[in-house]
């Protein structure tokens, strides 16, 4: 079933014109007429007939979806800006995986640098992302995504369980799961270059526990998969 986000307020009887681009994406792409699919507004879900009078793409709201696919916590995953395509990877499947907000940074080690010329059309290319990624996955809510930050502004970012990936832990010094529980999450994942030394001092003595993702060395687009599917696994 097709999923939307809509912006405005929905209830059951009600008949809302579809936003152009979702009337295009139903109609001409997907070809839907008097189908069910699935509207979320303000998180919340809706079953609503899709058909299309006088030219106009309409829904007619049938009843709310009670379905709340999103985990029971906030989750923040600070992610180091890598290659394009990688980033763009970690921010789909991190949707997928539930994250609340992607707070991307540059670090000492990254090979990418923000270019704040390009930062708008950048943050529109990263929600459009993130919003398809939420309706595939059928989400109540889209992660918000944050313009790079500076390394040392992750310590605004600390929360209950607050969790800096480090390949220089051994695994049975400290892990997710062992570190989880049920209470709001940040999880960072350095860039290919990794942290130094300094930058894992810095996360530490702002609060966050430097956890091992196993004794190989994954990929930061792998890590950040690793890490999100792993906190996901605690409140399944
Ligand atoms: N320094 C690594 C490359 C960094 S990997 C090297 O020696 O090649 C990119 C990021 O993924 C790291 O900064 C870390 O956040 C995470 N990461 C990769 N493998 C990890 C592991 N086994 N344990 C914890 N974090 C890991």
């Amino acid at each position: 079933m097709q999923e939307y986000f809509v912006d405005e307020p929905l209830e059951p009887g009600q008949i809302i014109e579809l936003p152009k681009e979702k009337a295009f994406h139903a109609f001409r792409v997907l070809k839907l007429n008097h189908e069910t699919v699935r509207l979320v507004s303000h998180n919340t879900g809706y079953f609503a007939e899709v058909y299309t009078e006088q030219g106009k793409g309409l829904a007619r709201i049938l009843s709310v979806d009670d379905a709340v696919n999103e985990l029971p916590v906030p989750f923040t995953l600070c992610m180091a800006l890598i290659r394009r395509e990688k980033f763009e990877l970690v921010l789909q499947k991190a949707t997928e995986l539930g994250v609340s907000r992607i707070v991307p940074f540059v670090s000492s080690r990254c090979v990418v640098k923000a270019k704040d010329e390009k930062k708008d059309r950048q943050k529109e290319r990263w929600n459009a992302i993130v919003t398809e990624a939420s309706e595939q996955c059928k989400r109540n809510c889209i992660p918000e995504v944050l313009h790079p930050l500076a390394f040392h502004e992750l310590a605004g970012f600390h929360e209950e369980v607050s969790l800096a990936a480090y390949e220089g832990v051994r695994l049975s010094a400290a892990s997710v799961s062992r570190s989880m529980k049920r209470a709001p999450v940040c999880g960072v994942i350095g860039p290919e270059g990794g942290f130094s030394e300094e930058e894992v001092s810095y996360l530490e003595a702002h609060g966050f526990t430097p956890v091992s993702l196993g004794n190989r060395i994954l990929r930061a687009e792998t890590a950040a998969i690793y890490l999100c599917a792993a906190v996901g696994e605690a409140f399944l």
